[in-house]
């Protein structure tokens, strides 16, 4: 394995989507269950895969095992130290600078963005899930005719502290949205049905309304796109669906994971002035792949438009590995293209790890 290129290795990254850590310990069920999207199955183990194998040759020195140590014998040394060590000993050397966190998704205690940020040692910053807000108000007891106002008033208020906002539509009702703004009495009537059984919001006029009232704050609006968990049918999460709307948007349109879908969403990248793409999931979930993805995804995305991120949730191990994966792949990248030699390697490097995301997030430097 050849060496990583020095500023690629020493580049704080900008990990512009992720979420909490666990604040328990992970016991060996635990690691399997969050390894990858699929988790545990009868008669193997989510570690015989590229992302165990990954895990299994990178985590363990972290904590002062040999590369390769059985899954046992890491949980075993995981409870020792204990999830306050474990957490931020993996986040510290992953090496970041900020943090775009999605507070969306939280089925068990995590930590917030703020515990995070303290955690990585990086700033930390929210993305408001546009889903959340729209099931919230739903459970505040408005009606129908005040739907509408609430939310965007809501959006309005987060916006105040947030980098920007994300939207599921890919896992409720796939990406094939219409591109008009809907109208308030379209609203009106969508929301009377969604209020009839208000807990979890999939219903495409709704959707839609939620991404038209963030593009109206003109914050980035992230997609979930491509590859993620069973609940995504992932025939309709092709990029590819989002284009009549995304002609019709002006904030920066943020695709999320994308793979398979990553040279699909390499094209809107080229095509679209606004649209910014990056691999995350996919990054970690590859292993040792994770070098062939960034290549593929980087065939058309202009460098100024590719983004780093780790979509890691729970476990502080894939944030590392999300960030170890990405710089193999990125310094493979700039090695194979004769790029490391080019003066404008360094300053190419730095847009994809942190230099775009500040930009278009519009973070602290
Ligand atoms: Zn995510």
């Amino acid at each position: 394995v050849a060496e990583l290129v020095p500023f690629v290795a020493e580049q704080r990254l900008v990990d512009h989507h992720c979420h909490g850590v666990l604040l328990r310990d992970a016991d060996e069920a635990t690691l399997e269950a969050l390894l990858t999207e699929g988790g545990a199955f009868p008669g193997g183990s989510p570690f015989d895969s590229a992302v165990g194998v990954a895990f299994r040759r990178l985590c363990p020195p972290v904590l002062g095992l040999f590369p390769g140590a059985p899954v046992n014998e890491y949980a075993e040394r995981r409870a020792v130290l204990g999830a306050g060590t474990v957490n931020r000993r993996f986040l510290r050397a992953a090496g970041l600078a900020s943090l775009c966190v999605d507070t969306g998704y939280a089925p068990e205690p995590i930590t917030s963005p703020a515990q995070l940020g303290e955690l990585a040692g990086a700033h930390a910053h929210e993305i408001v899930r546009l889903e959340v807000i729209a099931e919230q108000a739903a459970a505040s007891g408005v009606d129908a005719a005040g739907f509408g106002g609430a939310v965007q008033a809501e959006l309005t208020r987060r916006a105040a502290h947030a980098a920007g906002f994300k939207s599921i539509a890919a896992y409720r009702v796939g990406l094939e949205l219409r591109p008009e703004r809907p109208s308030a009495a379209e609203v009106e009537a969508a929301a009377g049905q969604f209020l009839r059984s208000p807990r979890r919001l999939a219903h495409e006029t709704l959707h839609r309304f939620l991404v038209w009232c963030a593009n109206d704050l003109g914050k980035p609006v992230q997609f979930h796109a491509g590859y993620g968990d069973r609940d995504v049918n992932l025939h309709q999460c092709n990029p590819l669906l989002l284009t009549p709307l995304i002609r019709e948007l002006t904030a920066p349109v943020m695709l999320l994971h994308n793979y398979p879908f990553h040279r699909e969403a390499g094209y809107l990248a080229q095509v679209f002035p606004h649209v910014y793409v990056d691999a995350g999931l996919a990054t970690h979930n590859l292993g040792f792949r994770a070098s062939a993805l960034l290549a593929e995804a980087l065939e058309l995305t202009p460098y100024g438009k590719f983004l780093y991120s780790s979509d890691a949730f729970g476990l502080p191990e894939l944030y590392y590995l999300g960030a170890a994966l990405f710089r193999r792949a990125l310094s493979d990248y700039l090695s194979q293209q004769s790029l490391r030699e080019v003066p404008d390697a360094e300053r190419i490097a730095e847009l994809m790890c942190a230099g775009n995301a500040r930009r278009i997030y519009q973070l602290p430097s």
